[in-house]
């Protein structure tokens, strides 16, 4: 624990200023405390963003790869302090799928920003025009993001805002600045001063960023609501928008399947981050004849998955992040038992352990329209629906108005991709659910929001297209 001081140090608040106080969600510890900025430090970093710019979008495409690679280098260098951070803050274990995990994205991300070539394209030249596209940059960019994966998240936003030449005023949630704030701290040794700030305040921060006309761009990650009222604040700037929302994925496992080899990856495209992941399988559809094992392997493989106190080196799943997501998550298994679904595992949450821990838990027999399968969970609950016909799971499927990812489990990967080509989701995992890549474009489909991140397609997000005739 010793090693997390020194950053904790360094973002805490100067003497006599604001300060909150964050607790470790496993066991109510303090973790640290953040400063607590407003409009006035939003003000202060939206001009030193303005100063900072300009130098750094003249610096060019390899001055600024090479500093993200040292960003790289930089949180490499800092990563255990950083996943210590996390997991106290956040509650995701240190093991497994989480924050060392989490930390050795940031890197990978900033890496593959600073490697992805962005060339102008000539889109005509047919002797009489010539037309060649290309991308500026914006100027200034907001990043907003959430509590579930804050350091991830965050460098999926800046990495590819300070390769086209942005700079980046960071907001993060008000459940995990610690971490958003030790990380930005940890890049800015690699950058010039004024580029990157974190103004570490709450939602009226985010309203300003999102209203203010020094702002070219936000890349908003969050819930579909909050993205909505971005859309609203943002109108009378017309400000560009990348918004990755709320999501509650569908999984599809076709008659052919083989339960006991892919019960591993359901639980774990269903449970990764202990179910606070926005592209997690939410809604497992199984068919009649495979239900009853399909079940049996999952249950089997889920009673034995270690779930405790973040810092514990043994365990791979956590407590919930905070009191409100862990309220979610009872009522809606509440909801499932009220309505005489069947409990496979888990379901009844001790209430005397400290911490937010809702025990892993999975729920069998359950109608398409029950609470626990309609709304996000977002948390360690898997309904399991049973169908008799593909046609209808790919109904039920695509029933909701979000649609961020989906899955489709099968021995036969050609079967598999005819399902997945009717599913109304950004993405579509093949004996996988949720997998990400850094080449590989993500975004959401219906109300799961607009724009993509990642790889090429990623960068010219944070660019302004331009088209140069002659
Ligand atoms: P949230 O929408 O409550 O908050 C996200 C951020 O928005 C916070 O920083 C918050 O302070 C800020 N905010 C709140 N109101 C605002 C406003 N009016 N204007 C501007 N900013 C405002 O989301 P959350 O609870 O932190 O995150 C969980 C949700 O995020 C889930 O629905 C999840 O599915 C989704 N999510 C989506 C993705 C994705 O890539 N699509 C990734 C992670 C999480």
């Amino acid at each position: 624990m010793q090693t997390t001081d020194s950053l904790l140090e360094a973002i805490a608040p100067a003497p006599g200023a604001p300060g909150t106080e964050l607790f470790d969600p496993a066991t109510g510890e303090l973790v640290g405390v953040a400063p607590v900025h407003g409009l006035a430090e939003l003000e202060a970093a939206i001009s030193a963003a303005k100063a900072a710019q300009p130098t750094w979008a003249a610096a060019g495409h390899q001055a600024r790869s090479a500093a993200l690679v040292a960003a790289a280098e930089a949180v490499e260098a800092h990563a255990e302090e950083l996943a210590r951070i996390l997991s106290r803050e956040q509650g995701k274990p240190l093991n497994g799928p989480n924050a060392r995990f989490e930390v050795g994205a940031c890197a990978a991300w900033l890496r593959t920003a600073a490697a992805t070539e962005l060339e102008p394209e000539t889109v005509v030249d047919d002797g009489s025009t010539r037309a060649v596209l290309q991308y500026r940059p914006i100027g200034l960019v907001g990043a907003i993001g959430p509590w579930n994966w804050p350091l991830m998240i965050t460098v999926w936003q800046i990495a590819p805002a300070l390769r086209m030449g942005n700079a980046v005023i960071v907001k993060p949630s008000e459940y995990t600045p610690l971490s958003v704030l030790a990380l930005v701290k940890v890049i800015n040794a690699a950058v010039p001063e004024g580029l990157l700030t974190v103004v570490a305040g709450g939602r009226e921060v985010g309203e300003a960023l999102a209203e203010h006309p020094a702002i070219g761009k936000v890349m908003f990650t969050g819930s579909t609501a909050t993205g909505k009222a971005i859309i609203r604040s943002s109108a009378d700037t017309v400000k560009r928008l990348t918004l990755e929302l709320g999501g509650n994925d569908a999984g599809i496992v076709l008659p052919d399947a083989d339960p006991a080899p892919i019960a591993e990856g359901l639980f774990w495209g269903a449970f990764i981050n202990t179910g606070q992941t926005c592209a997690a399988l939410k809604r497992l559809y199984v068919h009649e004849d495979i239900y009853d094992q399909v079940c049996d392997a999952l249950t089997e493989y889920a009673k034995n998955v270690p779930m405790g106190v973040g810092l514990d080196e043994q365990n791979v799943l956590g407590p919930l992040q905070n009191r409100a997501q862990y309220e979610i998550v009872a009522r809606l298994v509440e909801a499932a038992k009220a309505s005489g679904a069947r409990v496979l595992l888990g379901g009844d949450p001790d209430e005397t352990r400290p911490g937010y821990f809702y025990p892993t838990t999975l729920v069998a027999d359950i109608d398409n329209n029950n609470p626990l399968v309609a709304e996000e969970q977002f948390g360690p609950a898997l309904p399991i629906i049973k169908y008799s016909t593909v046609e209808d799971a790919i109904q039920m499927a695509n029933g909701l108005e979000v649609g961020l990812g989906a899955s489709v489990w099968s021995a036969d990967p050609h079967a598999a991709r005819q399902v997945a080509q009717r599913l109304e989701a950004g993405s579509v995992w093949i004996n996988a659910h949720g997998t990400v890549h850094p080449m590989a474009p993500f975004g959401g489909a219906k109300q799961s929001g607009y724009g993509l991140e990642f790889g090429a397609e990623g960068l010219k997000a944070l660019g302004q297209p331009q088209v140069i005739h002659g």
